[in-house]
């Protein structure tokens, strides 16, 4: 028997593991005070022996849980094959994974690969000046829109384009050309912003980082029209909250004749292997030519061996009924624990992409609450200062998340504030 809540590091070789992250790595990060050594479906384990249900999934990445047998196959498939030959050269997986994700979506012609979310809107933003500039528009009509509470990635251009001024904080000068439209889901403040040289709106379908924000479908389909009438492209940011995590292949579809001119995947493309990618639709489909932009690892034969195998897996209308199941089972079980412990302003989200925002009394505390829940063996994110995040694997068991919901009202319960 367990006994919660856990003291982690236990032992004298994760104590020195993490001595030394510390020591050595930049300090960007803040770390549990534990060493993560394997894992299995949706539970991962710690290099002292506890095990944890893991309701995160490595940030919305490991879609199909840890050690997914036909992933691990295709990658050491691939690996006993062919690491790497860079894009001078074509290799099958690539060609394979683009093909795949254009038949998926209604409105995509080309698939550009990098290697991570940050990138695939770098070079999102690219395509976009790009295209303005082919129309003959000037460097200052080349502007992009995006949301408060929006999160695009890191890099110098998409943290710009991620309308959190905390992101930005001592980054400056920061890339010109961005203009933020404050309050998400509002239309009529976003047709204040337009202006001739508006030359893109870029959104999330559901706002992830900003607190687990669904877009409106009257919201979507207003934007896609207003985009329509002055001419400007529609990206949407589907890094997070698409590959199924909604139930849905892709979460734009929600509004379910909604097309985009572009849209961003990263994170569960790879299922824990690096890689992202940017769709792009007819208007944009001449737009990259030869030399105007790549990356050297981009469309890499291992990554997209594995992302190709993940893509039918996550496409399969089982999987998606596990993820709509699973979905109620969390939506009910939050309902029952708030009227217990009354924690929760409001339980949000779609499919297994679920935001609870706490109650004033506990502002701030998402973190802290957060890592009270590890101490009881299961791991649960946060989205902001407010909002607890759960991101299980899209093929969580039924036993897996009962266990983990447990796990969380037990330590919920024990929280005292
Ligand atoms: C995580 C995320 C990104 C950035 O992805 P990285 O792989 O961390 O660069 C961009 N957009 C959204 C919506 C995200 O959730």
């Amino acid at each position: 028997m367990t006994h919660y809540p856990l003291t982690t590091p236990s032992g004298a070789a994760s104590k020195q593991l993490i001595e030394r992250g510390k020591q050595f790595w930049t300090q960007n990060y803040a770390p549990r005070s534990m060493i993560l050594d394997h894992g299995k479906g949706s539970v991962v384990w710690d290099k002292d022996g506890n095990d944890y249900i893991d309701l995160g999934s490595g940030i919305a990445v490991c879609s199909l849980g840890h050690q997914e047998p036909d992933l691990v196959a295709a990658l050491e498939q691939q690996a006993r094959k062919l690491w790497h030959t860079s894009n001078i050269f074509y290799t099958e997986p690539p060609i394979e994974l683009a093909e795949k994700l254009v038949n998926l979506t209604p409105f995509a012609k080309r698939v550009y690969f990098c290697n991570s979310g940050a990138e695939a809107n770098e070079a999102a933003i690219k395509i976009i000046r790009k295209w303005a500039a082919n129309q003959g528009r000037s460097p200052h009509e080349r502007e992009i829109i995006s949301f408060t509470g929006s999160f695009h990635g890191r890099t110098v251009a998409s943290v710009t384009a991620t309308a959190q001024p905390k992101y930005h904080e001592g980054f400056e000068p920061l890339p010109a050309g961005f203009t933020y439209c404050d309050p998400f889901n509002d239309l009529e403040a976003l047709e204040k912003l337009i202006t001739p040289k508006t030359a893109a709106i870029i959104l999330e379908p559901i706002q992830g980082e900003g607190g687990i924000i669904p877009a409106k479908r009257d919201f979507l389909r207003g934007v896609r029209a207003l985009c329509d009438k002055h001419n400007i492209l529609l990206v949407v940011d589907e890094i997070q909250c698409g590959m199924g995590r909604t139930g849905i292949l892709f979460a734009h579809t929600y509004a379910e004749d909604l097309r985009p001119d572009m849209m961003t995947l990263a994170k569960a493309l790879g299922c824990g292997v690096p890689i992202g990618a940017t769709l792009v639709g007819e208007k944009l489909e001449h737009i990259l030519q030869v030399g105007t932009h790549g990356s050297t690892y981009g469309g890499n034969p291992i990554m997209c061996a594995v992302a190709s195998v993940a893509l039918d897996k996550l496409a399969s209308p089982m999987l998606m009924m596990n993820v709509q199941q699973r979905s109620q089972e969390i939506f009910q079980r939050f309902a029952k624990m708030n009227e217990r412990l009354g924690m929760f302003r409001e339980i949000r989200g779609r499919g297994l992409m679920i935001g609870a925002e706490l109650i004033p009394a506990l502002h701030n505390k998402a973190a802290a609450i957060s890592e009270h829940a590890r101490t009881y063996g299961v791991l649960v994110l946060v989205a902001g200062p407010n909002v607890l995040r759960l991101l299980p694997p899209l093929n969580i068991t039924k036993t897996e998340l009962d266990t983990g919901m447990a796990r969380l009202e037990e330590a919920l319960a024990s929280y005292v504030y």
